[in-house]
């Protein structure tokens, strides 16, 4: 049986690196503070909000929520949002996406202040992340995923790694993270031929396909560690991509629930808090 690589760990370990952050910006005269932006009340961002303000409270740091109508003009929302992107006690600014259609989402991402862009939503952020600055926001479920394999001490230098997904949340930003820890990446997606071959020959396999259960026990072997990323629901019950059964035959595997979203939101925390103290260090 394989090693369940549980995310609360990771997560403890990152949130006491938050609260002396906190404790160390309050001494200079700043309070950490989150936006928390939401249109509408699609149920996914109602809970993804109620994951974070928990987040938030569990450790006393701050946040606003402001939450818009559905049927809010893209005049009047750019409106409010400048306003929230240049208050100047706001360090992180989380806005749910995909926006409703009407409003033009590409450019309200444009508009957030790289410095406040905690999720990785302006494509400056992406663009520092693939020049390898230091001050870049990756996407909070991409380093998730390094952060759980560097907890558990997988040895990332000249592993191979295969990542199956392409999306710019998660696949290509992942990518770049783990080539700067030396590993050597394969990026697979729904053209890839003989994806159980790959999967099977990899050291680390990092699946974000949004299919439940999809890759069983046949797409792995004893090689194996396994961050499974994907959050999809059967009967109400949320699985991941990876058959229960993977756990037969790789050395690890994170589970779902209990995995990579569990520190995905403690990571938004942590670059909030990075934002204000580099605000504290003017
Ligand atoms: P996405 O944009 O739909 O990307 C899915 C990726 O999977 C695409 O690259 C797609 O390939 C690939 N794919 C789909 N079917 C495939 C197949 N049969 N074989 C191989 N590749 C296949 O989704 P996303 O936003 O990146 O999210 C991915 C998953 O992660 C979802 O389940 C989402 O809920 C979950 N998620 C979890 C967290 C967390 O904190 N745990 C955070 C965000 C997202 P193509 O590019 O060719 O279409």
């Amino acid at each position: 049986m394989s090693t369940e690589l549980h995310g609360t760990p990771v997560a403890d370990k990152i949130r006491s690196g938050i609260v002396e952050k906190m404790a160390m910006c309050r001494m200079k005269g700043v309070e950490p503070m989150i936006a928390i932006v939401r249109v509408g009340d699609r149920p996914d961002d109602v809970a993804y909000e109620i994951q974070v303000r928990r987040s938030c409270e569990k450790i006393g740091f701050s946040y606003k929520v402001f939450a818009f109508p559905e049927d809010i003009t893209q005049a009047r929302f750019e409106v409010e949002f400048s306003i929230i992107n240049a208050d100047p006690t706001i360090h992180g600014i989380l806005l749910f996406r995909p926006l409703p259609a009407r409003l033009d989402e590409a450019y309200l991402t444009s508009l957030v202040d790289p410095e406040k862009d905690i999720d990785c939503m302006n494509p400056e952020n992406l663009s520092r992340l693939f020049v390898g600055r230091e001050d870049a926001f990756p996407p909070c479920t991409s380093e998730a995923v390094v952060e759980i394999l560097k907890y558990y001490k997988v040895p990332l230098e000249g592993a191979n790694a295969v990542v199956v997904n392409r999306s710019m949340v998660l696949g290509k930003p992942l990518a770049l993270l783990l080539l700067k820890e030396n590993a050597t990446v394969t990026i697979c997606h729904s053209r890839t031929k003989d994806l159980p071959k790959i999967t099977r020959e990899a050291d680390i396999v990092v699946s974000g396909v949004g299919k439940a259960r999809y890759f069983d026990k046949t797409c792995f072997s004893e090689k194996n560690t396994i961050i499974d990323v994907g959050i999809n629901f059967i009967d109400g019950k949320m699985t991941g991509d990876v058959d229960p059964n993977a756990a037969e035959v790789a050395a690890a595997v994170t589970p779902v629930p209990g995995g990579v979203g569990s520190v995905t939101s403690t990571i938004l925390l942590r670059h909030a808090v990075d934002s204000a103290w580099r605000k504290a260090n003017g």
